[in-house]
């Protein structure tokens, strides 16, 4: 007998259990298109080369030491992540109100940001794009968060941005809501509001005094360009927005376990700045007490020397480009093969995910009979294609649609 018999079983995370059934197949045609990890055109996992560069220097180092960091984490880090996603002549940057926090990635700056949110505002309303990715809902629910709601995103017909929805969703809102807005490359449609858009969006924001929190997982991955990527969160805050960002570098650097993120947040002047830090201190030392410091030590090493940086770009533009490579190349296929409806959605979509509009059955019959794995909702991750496989995959497709 153990106290645990009653505990009962949960359900399987979709994406991780995809991928452990894709490693347990033995068929050497298998595509993996599920988990959102980048993969180069030999269908390998990439570890950019500035990153090897860096890790070997600090190997060699022998003044590097395995002491704690601060709570908040390594500060050459937090201070160079906030200047990428605001540009370094920010305003609010030199106003001293605009600040980083060193987090457990992307999901570790959600987490802390919701909780500071709910426990030193007072909030508890929360609406997410539908679809949006999974883990916003469960994140801020643990964080305190007692009223999930949802905004509309997506058209399924005109498979695009289903704006006027999205807007009467935010009109409907109550004050001081917390909108989750993926900075770019939407997750998982790959589909982004238009600067017309976001200004409306925007404009609702305002008006109705809802709260932004920016979740950046794909700056410079999504169109090759820093600035580019980062544009939306630089609109909010030059329109006087105070806010919160969630960057994650697991993507863009290739850093995926190390775990390495910033939560940033921007506030309208700076006397708060002390306390909202000591606050956010609290939360941290409560929950995993210190950040870890190899990757942040990567990241700020990279972002802080201008050859390295340039080096960097390279990289995250070599991927960027490759991906858009292979979005050109599926539609092609599918369009060669007369596969059935409009494919012109793949080469709109940006990141490293393509919404097909491929329904759960059709889905099924790619994993069952072609051994080609993407989530239900028929999110595939672009990066998984390459020279050698987009054929076998575009001939799946179309019999999955054509049977
Ligand atoms: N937000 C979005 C939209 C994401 O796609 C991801 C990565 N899948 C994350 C946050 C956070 O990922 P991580 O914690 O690995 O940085």
């Amino acid at each position: 007998v153990s106290r645990c018999d009653g505990v009962e079983q949960g359900p399987p995370i979709e994406v991780f259990a995809l991928n452990r059934k894709c490693t347990e197949d033995s068929c050497p045609n298998k595509v993996n298109l599920g988990v959102g990890a980048y993969r180069d055109e030999a269908g390998k996992p990439w570890v950019l080369p500035v990153v090897r560069k860096v890790e070997k220097q600090m190997a060699a180092d022998d003044t590097l030491l395995h002491e704690y960091l601060p709570v908040l984490g390594l500060e050459q880090f937090s201070n160079a992540s906030v200047s990428m996603l605001l540009g370094q002549d920010n305003p609010a940057i030199s106003e001293g109100r605009a600040f980083g926090v060193q987090t457990l990635s992307g999901t570790g700056a959600l987490r802390v940001g919701a909780e500071f949110l709910n426990k030193h505002l007072g909030y508890t309303t929360f609406y997410y794009s539908n679809p949006t990715w999974e883990n916003h809902h469960l994140v801020f629910v643990n964080s305190g968060f007692t009223t999930p709601c949802q905004y509309r995103y997506w058209d399924d017909k005109t498979r695009s941005i289903n704006i006027e929805g999205l807007l009467e969703d935010l009109r409907n809102a109550p004050e001081n809501a917390v909108i989750i807005l993926h900075a770019c490359a939407h997750n998982p449609t790959g589909i982004d509001p238009t600067q017309e858009q976001w200004q409306k969006i925007a404009d609702i924001m305002e008006e109705r005094k809802l709260f932004p929190f920016f979740d950046s997982a794909y700056q410079g991955f999504a169109s090759g360009d820093l600035d580019k990527d980062a544009w939306a969160v630089r609109y909010f805050v030059k329109r006087g927005f105070e806010l919160v960002c969630a960057q994650s570098y697991a993507k863009n650097f290739g850093l995926y376990n190390e775990r390495v993120g910033n939560l940033a947040l921007v506030l309208s002047n700076s006397k708060p700045v002390a306390a909202v830090k000591s606050q956010v201190t609290w939360i941290v030392r409560g929950m995993y007490s210190n950040p870890p410091a190899h990757g942040a030590r990567v990241v700020a090493t990279v972002l802080n020397s201008p050859q390295l940086f340039d080096e960097w770009k390279d990289h995250i533009m070599a991927m960027s480009s490759r991906i858009f490579e292979m979005r050109e190349a599926l539609r092609a296929e599918l369009i060669k093969l007369n596969t059935p409806g409009n494919w012109d959605h793949i080469v709109k979509q940006i990141g490293m995910f393509s919404y097909t509009g491929l329904t759960p059955r059709q889905v099924e019959h790619l994993i069952q009979e072609h051994h080609i794995y993407l989530l239900r909702s028929g999110r595939i991750n672009i990066c998984g294609l390459n020279t050698s496989n987009v054929v076998y995959v575009a001939k799946a497709i179309n019999d999955a649609i054509t049977k």
